[in-house]
């Protein structure tokens, strides 16, 4: 889930509209969301070469927080000093608006739809069904509670045994795994109840 720098209650929508990139557009605002070195690949189809990382040219310090990683973005030239563009410095994402997205085309000559990159916002998932686990499931999770109990009693046992009384040494690492075991499957059945 990742939420629009622009919108606040817009969730970012997968697409693959462009190219073979797949791209991250709001339905409310229409902006799109490159993640780093997608913006590279797609400038590259009809540039040539464009560095991987690119730095904007005299970057301002930006109001728009990063979808990703909710840095200040950094506004700044792309490629060309008119066309500005939005910049996360931290996880090398960029944000284009719609406004922008039809710059860089213009100004790059790029070819491909993308002013024509909308979405619809996705219908709100249906309430999630209860989970509910197989038998089957059930059994092995039931089953890892109880190896995992018996696996930890045993440990405990050669631990507190008189010294070589018992042919195995106290082993740490069995004794986290069958605590491993235990918790894991009590937990699951509970969930799975
Ligand atoms: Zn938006
Ligand atoms: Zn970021």
């Amino acid at each position: 889930m990742t939420t629009c720098p622009k919108c606040d209650h817009e969730t970012l929508v997968k697409t693959a509209e462009l190219g073979d990139i797949p791209l991250d557009v709001c339905p409310g605002c229409h902006g799109i969301w490159f993640d780093k070195g997608e913006l590279e690949a797609l400038l590259k189809q009809s540039q040539g070469d464009v560095p991987a990382g690119f730095d904007l040219i005299s970057p301002k310090p930006d109001v728009l927080g990063c979808p990703r990683c909710r840095t200040k973005m950094s506004r700044g030239g792309l490629v060309n000093p008119l066309l500005l563009v939005d910049k996360c410095e931290a996880c090398g994402g960029v944000w284009l608006d719609q406004r922008e997205l039809a710059l860089v085309q213009k100004l790059l000559g790029l070819s491909g739809g993308a002013e024509g990159v909308r979405v619809e916002r996705p219908a709100p998932a249906p309430a999630a069904p209860e989970e509910k686990g197989s038998p089957v499931l059930k059994y092995a999770l039931a089953l890892a509670a109880f190896m995992g109990l018996v696996l930890v009693s045993y440990e405990l046992y050669v631990y507190f045994s008189p010294a070589g009384s018992v042919e195995r040494e106290f082993s740490a690492a069995m004794t986290a795994f069958g605590a491993l075991l235990l918790v894991g499957g009590v937990f699951g059945t509970l969930k799975f109840k």
